[in-house]
């Protein structure tokens, strides 16, 4: 089947055409990066606005780069939420209509499932599955047990891992965003100060993040007062490993709890090359087969959307014309 699926949760505008669930005919992201750097984080009415102009040009150029006209689609996919609620409203609205008019269905996708279904576009799912979801907005360790299925079972309980590298990016007066940047310069520290683990209970799967962060700002307020600096990149360089080694550990963990199958790495932090690295040497001798998509497919995309709506259109889940776009949804 052939999907065009439509993606404006976020900054980005993106349209993607979707063939049997796997293959990629076309994949548009229309960045507005530029457009927020100077406000140093996204501003939700300068989006929305963007989304507007983008829209139509995004889903007509997805569409010729797939050589498919809309009467060839079998369905429209789009983001419904979680996201800026402005931002969704674009692309929600602009799938019905496209809906209406051919006279096709209508598919909503949760934004995470759709960042766990990047990876299908790489390979096969095998279940039970575990992924590691870490993006701008959410840390969650999520086990699948057939495609479609979600069970959280663990999530942060106060910043997303993408919110604490932006956080502690700005902190190190480097410009958004700031996770590409602090990875950078990580490769070029040294792990020279010793920031906190937050492990949590010891069964527990949670995560949290406000207190590293915390403790990277007040470290270098104390500094200050003293007249001393910190290499910035070896503040990078021990920022990085904190978050790292509690990601890998906890995943390893569940993993073989769950006896997964697959562990799979989902979001914008999946483009983190410490983190890729060290998930890749935690996972090397064991059971579960690591899969991390490539770069392109870690952030926010449409190709991700069609791939998690293929399994609904499979499913027979269907979306009505009153669908409404949702700023927090449940995965
Ligand atoms: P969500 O998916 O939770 O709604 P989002 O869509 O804004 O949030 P993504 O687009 O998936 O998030 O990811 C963006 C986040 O990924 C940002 O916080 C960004 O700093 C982070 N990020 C991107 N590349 C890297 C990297 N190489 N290292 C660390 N973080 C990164
Ligand atoms: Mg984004
Ligand atoms: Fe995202």
């Amino acid at each position: 089947e052939l999907i065009l699926a439509i993606e404006t949760s976020c900054d980005e505008t993106a349209a993607a055409v979707i063939e049997g669930g796997t293959v990629i005919r076309s994949n548009v992201v229309a960045s507005q990066i530029e457009s927020h750097k100077r406000f140093g984080g996204v501003v939700p009415e300068i989006a929305s606005r963007h989304h507007v102009e983008q829209i139509t040009i995004v889903i007509e150029e997805a569409l010729q780069q797939a050589g498919v006209e809309k009467k060839d689609l079998d369905a429209i996919a789009v983001t419904q939420g979680p996201g800026l609620i402005g931002a969704l409203l674009v692309g929600v609205n602009a799938a019905k209509a496209l809906a209406f008019s051919i006279g096709k269905p209508l598919i909503g996708v949760h934004h995470i499932a759709g960042h766990i279904y990047a990876n299908r576009l790489e390979q096969e799912f095998a279940f039970p599955l575990l992924a590691l979801v870490v993006s701008g907005g959410h840390t969650e360790l999520v086990l699948m047990k057939e495609h479609g299925s979600f069970e959280v079972i663990g999530e942060t309980r106060d910043d997303a891992a993408g919110e604490a590298y932006d956080k502690v990016a700005r902190t190190l007066q480097l410009p958004y965003p700031g996770g590409p940047r602090i990875d950078k310069l990580a490769a070029e520290g040294k792990e020279s100060i010793d920031f906190p683990r937050a492990w949590l209970e010891s069964e527990s799967y949670d995560f949290s993040f406000s207190g590293l962060k915390s403790a990277v700002i007040n470290t270098l307020h104390n500094a200050k007062q003293k007249g001393e600096t910190y290499p910035p990149a070896d503040v990078a360089a021990s920022f990085q490993a904190s978050v790292i080694e509690v990601l890998v550990g906890k995943t390893l963990r569940a993993a073989e709890e769950y006896g997964a199958k697959q562990v799979i790495v989902a979001g914008g932090v999946a483009a983190n090359s410490g983190l890729r690295a060290a998930l890749e040497q935690a996972f090397a001798d064991k059971q579960a087969d690591l899969l991390i998509p490539p770069l392109a497919l870690c952030t926010d995309n449409a190709a991700m959307i069609g791939a998690a709506a293929s399994i609904s259109y499979h499913q027979g889940k269907f979306a009505d014309l009153a669908m409404n776009a949702r700023a927090s949804m449940p995965l």
